[in-house]
């Protein structure tokens, strides 16, 4: 008999409540611990998952399977095109491994969690129980409400129930579990090969390091890493964190954590306790924890939105009328765009690091998601998929958030007639040009204004593609007409 871990996006083994309560369980009945990860590679691309994103959750995956080994625990990564396939999968497995009980993470995603609902329905007839544990967020999901028992649509009352719920009862983790071992004379590889893999039905892989990938290889994907980048951080740089995160040539400047929440290699809970500690002990350096603490509640409040609001998950606008706006149907300028050759430089810069690194600093996401959505009125689900198409830390709920804010179709948006200007932009937050001179080496030799706004040709580097006073009016236009429709 045997306990089966269903990892999805929880690659970790700290503060892993499915983990841990079935590692508790198995010992107290001396049973096995056996994990899966049921790789579904069609529904990731229907989701706009890029290469980025699916080579780091196969990093963090290897990495996943060398903790769990130590703990005794073998993780089976099988091949299974859809979510639709991992309910007879994962019921065969349980057959095959004679396990009774499933024990996995929720997940805030529409489609992930109706697939959760269905295995429930069909694996309890078939006398397997299934437990789902509360982890992607510091409350649980959908639970931080208004009296009345509504939604929060605005951020701030959002945060200052959350803090408030917080206050009352302080966020907890859990250890990694104990090693498993209910035959002391069995070896891992022992009961590796006991699991009889080896089976035409099932496509096991071997996840990979990507080694010679170099935008993988700029983001750890391992849980010693997490920790370590996690302490890095408390240890100073969030010291300044309130003054120095938008300025996006500090390298230190903000956490770089994303990737690991987002694949779930370190737990947000694990993130507010080390600022926590911070905000407690050092009064200098407080506020600026508890601002960082408000960025890790942004991230709770999408999540509550995708789980309360489904029609997010279903590529649909927050505000309903915004629907109706006529975005342009422009290719050229959206391609200028994804390869950062707008012509203004910080847009530029930021779309190449993009490019170049698998990430972006977010002021930058806040500025090239305003400069599509509102100066060249494209579409933002252009740019959604985008991104999510690039990011190393794709994740839907933030990413949705983030791009319904700038293009003022979500709640708690940006009004739409508020403008990042990409000259001003730039002036504030990266006033000597060093962030532009880095991504953008055709300006690299300017002084530091021109880099910002180049005064006529500069050879190498294009034109701009739109007359900023133009696309201001032109958008203000499309959003005044839909208003004036509803
Ligand atoms: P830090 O500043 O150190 O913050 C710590 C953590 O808090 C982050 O790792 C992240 O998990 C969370 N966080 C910070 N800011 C936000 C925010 N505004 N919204 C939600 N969570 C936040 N974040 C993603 O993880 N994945 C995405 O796909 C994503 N897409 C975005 C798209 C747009 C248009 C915008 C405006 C923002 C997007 N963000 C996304 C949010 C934010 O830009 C990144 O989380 C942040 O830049 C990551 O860098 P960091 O880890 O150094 O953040």
């Amino acid at each position: 008999m045997a306990q089966l871990v269903w990892f999805r996006s929880d690659l970790r083994v700290h503060d892993n409540p499915a983990l841990f309560t079935a590692c508790q369980q198995a010992q107290q009945e001396g049973t096995d611990v056996i994990a899966c990860f049921l790789r579904p590679l069609e529904q990731w691309q229907s989701h706009n998952w890029g290469q980025n994103r699916i080579r780091y959750t196969e990093r963090c995956l290897l990495d996943l399977k060398e903790e769990l080994e130590a703990l005794h625990i073998p993780l089976i990564c099988q091949d299974v095109a859809t979510f639709a396939g991992q309910i007879p999968a994962l019921l065969q497995l349980c057959q095959r491994l004679n396990c009774h009980q499933i024990f996995a993470n929720e997940e805030p995603e529409l489609n992930e969690r109706q697939r959760d609902q269905q295995l429930i329905a069909q694996a309890e007839p078939a006398g397997i129980h299934c437990q789902l544990f509360h982890d992607q967020s510091l409350l649980p999901l959908g639970s931080v409400l208004k009296n009345d028992g509504t939604p929060y649509r605005v951020y701030t009352p959002f945060r200052k129930q959350a803090q408030q719920m917080i206050a009352q009862q302080p966020v907890q983790t859990f250890p990694a579990p104990a090693p498993v071992i209910s035959d002391p004379q069995q070896s891992l590889q022992l009961k590796i090969d006991s699991l009889s893999l080896d089976q035409p039905d099932l496509v096991i892989f071997q996840p990979q390091n990507y080694s010679d990938d170099p935008i993988q290889q700029r983001w750890p994907a391992t849980e010693k890493e997490a920790f370590h980048q996690l302490e890095l951080f408390c240890g100073q740089p969030i010291n300044r964190y309130k003054t120095q995160r938008d300025f996006p040539a500090d390298a230190k400047g903000t956490s770089l954590l994303s990737p690991m929440l987002a694949a779930g290699k370190l737990s947000v809970k694990s993130c507010w306790q080390a600022a926590e500690q911070i905000r407690l002990s050092d009064p200098a350096a407080a506020e600026s924890a508890s601002t960082w603490q408000g960025e890790l509640l942004w991230r709770d409040f999408y999540r509550h939105l995708l789980v309360l609001y489904p029609e997010l998950s279903r590529n649909q606008p927050f505000k309903k009328e915004t629907s109706n706006i006529q975005w342009r149907n422009a290719p050229d300028d959206l391609q200028r765009w994804q390869e950062g050759k707008t012509g203004f430089p910080l847009v530029d810069a930021a779309m190449r690091q993009l490019k170049e690194t698998g990430w972006m600093h977010n002021r930058l996401r806040m500025l090239t998601a305003v400069f599509l959505s509102k100066y060249l009125l494209i579409d933002w689900h252009e740019g959604e998929r985008w991104f999510m198409q690039h990011l190393v830390d794709a994740d839907l709920a933030s990413n949705n958030g983030g791009w319904q804010w700038a293009a003022s179709t979500g709640t708690d948006a940006v009004p739409y007639f508020r403008l990042l200007s990409p000259y001003r932009q730039a002036e504030r937050f990266d006033a000597q040009g060093e962030f532009i001179a880095r991504f953008v080496p055709e300006l690299a030799k300017l002084p530091a204004k021109q880099r910002i706004q180049p005064k006529g040709y500069v050879q190498g580097y294009p034109n701009p593609v739109a007359d900023l006073k133009e696309g201001k009016e032109r958008m203000m236009a499309a959003f005044k007409a839909v208003k004036s429709e509803s």
